[in-house]
């Protein structure tokens, strides 16, 4: 067994902290302030590779393999919140169904401008107001063949990237039997008529990331936009979700990174009682406490990864991850404030806009009670 990176993977590490560093950790509390996307560094990311992630070079992209993958969310989550989640929903749920289980003709017309940094982003819409853990029952949204096009009715919420995205991933009921082959994928351009994007959700994190409820009103797409097979949706979202749970689990790990470091460099400086903060015990156990979270949730996260460049299941093992990786982001910022003191509750420390942007890691793309039921279904299946 080998925990070393390797020295590909260690140089596009550095390469990417370094950029994040310059271009996106220094306007995080800006982009959370005025609740902007950083634009700014997403046109930037296209040249290095970060929008393409998992994009074959043969449509621009950077065919990373997954460890690197994760290891570029969890940079930029280490830089910014908000940047991290976009840059997470754009490679690992808006552009992944595409080069999964997209046709030629579909991943021709829109990969290479997505990995470019030329055009905007990706997003996917599953979730609705009747459906969100249970998507196999509540979605409602559907699409029906009429002629060589499919038509779409019905509404979606909680869309990251909508706003600044060519297309929506849309999961729509293409069959009303119910079952588990019953829903499908459309790829929804943005400027599509009858599809009305709606007002950024107001939040208490992430501010510089948007989020949106979406209607669909008779919006018309070619037959042709139907990603992979027809009614195999329900299906090909649990396998995106698998890859997008390793890049939460990697936001989380960034995030509590910087949460940590944060606190770190805090109980060095702050005196009281006539010694730094570092000196006291029970700061100490905090400290002790995050770098071995940090790093078990890290070790998690790389391992599910590894799984998926093998070609081997990883399902159970990417639940795993984020469960982990998000429960320790959220415990890891939490004590940072509290090492703080009265300062981690002031909105001028980065400590506490971390906590507010880990708060969602335990929610978005399977709750910590969906990563355990899956986990434990293949437990009991003694996988
Ligand atoms: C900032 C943000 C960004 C998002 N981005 C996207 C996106 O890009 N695309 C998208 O499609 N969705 C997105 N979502 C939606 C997100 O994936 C859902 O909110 C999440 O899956 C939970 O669904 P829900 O909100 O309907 O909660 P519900 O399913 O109603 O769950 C409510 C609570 O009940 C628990 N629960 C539900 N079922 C069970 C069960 N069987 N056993 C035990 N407990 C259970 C849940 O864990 C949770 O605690 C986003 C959400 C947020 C907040």
């Amino acid at each position: 067994m080998n925990f070393d990176l390797t020295e590909e993977q260690r140089m596009w590490q550095k390469v990417v902290h370094n950029f994040v560093a310059a271009e996106v950790k220094p306007k995080a509390q800006e982009v959370d302030e005025t609740s902007t996307f950083n634009w700014q560094a997403t046109r930037k990311m296209g040249p290095l590779g970060l929008l393409g992630l998992s994009i074959p070079e043969k449509y621009g992209g950077a065919a990373m393999d997954a460890i690197s993958a994760a290891i570029a969310i969890e940079e930029l989550g280490w830089g910014c919140g908000s940047t991290g989640l976009a840059l997470a929903a754009h490679n690992g749920l808006g552009t992944a169904p595409l080069i999964e289980f997209g046709s030629e003709t579909l991943k021709e017309r829109w990969l290479p401008l997505l990995a470019s940094g030329r055009g905007k982003l990706g997003a996917l819409a599953l979730t609705e107001s009747g459906a969100g853990s249970d998507l196999q029952g509540g979605v409602r949204t559907k699409a029906e063949k009429v002629g060589n096009e499919w038509v779409l009715n019905g509404s979606k919420m909680w869309c990251t990237n909508a706003s600044i995205a060519e297309y929506i991933i849309t999961l729509a009921r293409t069959n009303p039997a119910g079952s588990s082959r019953s829903l499908s994928m459309i790829l929804v351009p943005t400027n599509t008529p009858g599809l009305t994007i709606h007002p950024a959700e107001k939040k208490m994190g992430l501010k510089g990331s948007p989020t949106h409820a979406l209607s669909y009103e008779e919006v018309r797409v070619p037959l042709e936009n139907l990603i992979g097979e027809p009614h195999r949706g329900l299906h090909q979202t649990l396998s995106t979700l698998d890859g997008g749970r390793i890049s939460i689990g990697a936001l989380a790990v960034g995030l509590a990174q910087a949460a940590y470091e944060a606190a770190l460099d805090y109980a060095r400086q702050r005196q009281t009682f006539g010694k730094a903060l570092a000196e006291h015990q029970a700061i100490q156990f905090m400290l002790a406490d995050a770098a071995t979270e940090i790093e078990s949730a890290r070790l998690l996260v790389y391992r599910a990864a590894w799984l998926k460049q093998q070609g081997r299941p990883y399902s159970k093992e990417a639940a795993m991850a984020k469960l982990f990786a998000s429960e320790t982001g959220e415990r890891v910022a939490r004590n940072a404030i509290q090492i703080h003191g009265g300062m981690g509750y002031s909105s001028q420390m980065p400590v506490e806009r971390i906590y507010r942007d880990a708060r969602l890691m335990t929610i978005g793309e399977g709750t910590s009670e969906i990563n355990r039921l899956v986990i434990a279904r293949q437990v009991l299946l003694n996988r």
